[in-house]
């Protein structure tokens, strides 16, 4: 939630990634730059009778690989460049697990928190309308991000399919079931996360039973402190954006979920041994695995020393800035970085849009299989490229989804 610099560390990041390939130099010029964003100022009834308005944005950043794809978030930060980076980042997302999709984002300037139901079903409906052209299920396909969820993503399919005269599934993911979601796609993002880490366990030097602190307790920190706990890990410390804890021997997440969904996580803090810290104080907890599942920028310049995991696990996007790569990497902190580490959600977006085009609906096992079986094999992908050329495991995964859209757009030709 940043200004211009956010996107320029972005590209510091492709960058660095094409000085280990012989690119054409048109593969560059065609990355650095977002191909369409797309502004409108959305205006909505509220309850009261009066009229507000809300400024939106949709980002198609490249198609060569594919639609489109990637979420709408509802922020009161939000801003045309961090559209367009998390676009950057979902195109090389899309590219690491070999999705057909190039990359997007959208993102609505608003606090979902402030608005009743009704008026955030019309803000939803009136995204649609002035998006419908930018959209299409061979198109854009959006899905959920930061501070929204499939009855959001319920309420766009209905209205796209009202606007096209047919339901149209395909053109968004993350619907509920009864729209045509996907098993398995609302704890998907942690999920990946998940088998990523458990398929590197003794590789990364994790222990059988690691200790967590889980940064950000929304769809991706909820899921994967569950998954974690429920595989012999302790949940040492959970943060939100207003408070933290930290217990030692472990926190009861059933405690924790009630004491968030109350509105305020430090509400168990007590005398049975759960301190409440600033929401800050979570980057210098005692543990071995460090998940940032909220924003972007977390962790800089000014806090990454202050990291004692041995691994970091970026659920969220952009967590980590350049600088922060860079001290940690220094510090032999191994880093699984978000375009893998949180790229489970789209891969079963994928899914979901896959299944809505056949009309033929999978298990949940299957969903869970094919999930894991993607995860472990471009971790692995990822893991040997960084072990050969002697990269951090940012840099593999760049350097190994920047081959892949090299080779999509030299194979697109070139008199373009
Ligand atoms: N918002 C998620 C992400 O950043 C999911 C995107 C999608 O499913 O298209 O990866």
């Amino acid at each position: 939630m940043q200004d211009k610099k956010m996107f320029e560390q972005a590209l510091v990041r492709l960058d660095e990634a094409a000085k280990h390939l012989d690119l054409d130099a048109d593969v560059l010029e065609k990355l650095k730059y977002p191909r369409e964003t797309t502004k409108v100022r959305l205006m909505i009834r509220m309850d009261d009778g009066s009229r507000k308005s809300f400024m939106a944005w949709r980002c198609r950043y490249d198609d060569t690989r594919g639609p489109t794809k990637g979420g709408i978030r509802f922020h009161p930060d939000a801003t045309a460049e961090e559209v367009e980076t998390l676009a950057f980042w979902m195109t090389f997302k899309c590219a690491v697990m070999d999705l057909p999709y190039g990359g997007g984002k959208g993102a609505v300037r608003v606090d979902p928190r402030t608005l009743s139901k009704s008026e955030l079903e019309r803000l939803s409906r009136a995204y649609i309308q002035a998006f419908a052209k930018v959209i299409g299920p061979d198109r854009d396909i959006p899905a959920p991000d930061v501070y929204t969820n499939s009855m959001i993503m319920g309420w766009m399919a209905d209205e796209y399919a009202s606007i096209v005269g047919e339901p149209a599934p395909a053109v968004i993911t993350g619907k509920p079931m009864a729209l045509g979601g996907s098993l398995g796609r609302e704890d998907a993002t942690a999920r990946g996360g998940y088998y990523l880490t458990r398929h590197l366990t003794s590789r990364l030097g994790l222990p059988a039973s690691a200790r967590v602190a889980v940064q950000g307790f929304g769809n991706a920190g909820q899921h994967i402190a569950r998954l974690l706990a429920e595989d012999g890990h302790r949940i040492v410390a959970i943060s939100d954006s207003r408070s933290a804890i930290y217990c030692s021997s472990g926190i009861d997440l059933h405690r924790a979920m009630r004491a968030k969904q109350s509105g305020d996580l430090a509400s168990i803090a007590g005398p049975d041994g759960i301190h409440s810290l600033l929401p800050d104080e979570i980057v210098a907890t005692e543990c071995d695995l460090f998940v940032p599942a909220a924003l972007e920028d977390m962790i800089h310049e000014g806090n990454a020393s202050e990291i004692r995991a041995r691994v970091v696990l970026e659920l969220a996007n952009g967590p980590l800035t350049p600088e922060a790569d860079a001290i940690l990497s220094r510090r032999g902190v191994t880093v699984l970085p978000d375009i893998l580490a949180n790229a489970g959600g789209v891969t079963v977006s994928y899914f979901e849009w896959v299944q809505n085009r056949q009309g033929y609906y999978w298990p949940v096992d299957d969903v869970h299989a094919r999930l894991r079986a993607t995860m472990e094999r471009e971790g692995d992908a990822i893991w040997h490229l960084s072990k050969e050329r002697g990269l951090t495991l940012r840099s593999a995964a760049y350097v190994h989804a920047l081959a892949r859209l090299a080779n999509a757009i030299e194979a697109h030709g070139t008199q373009q």
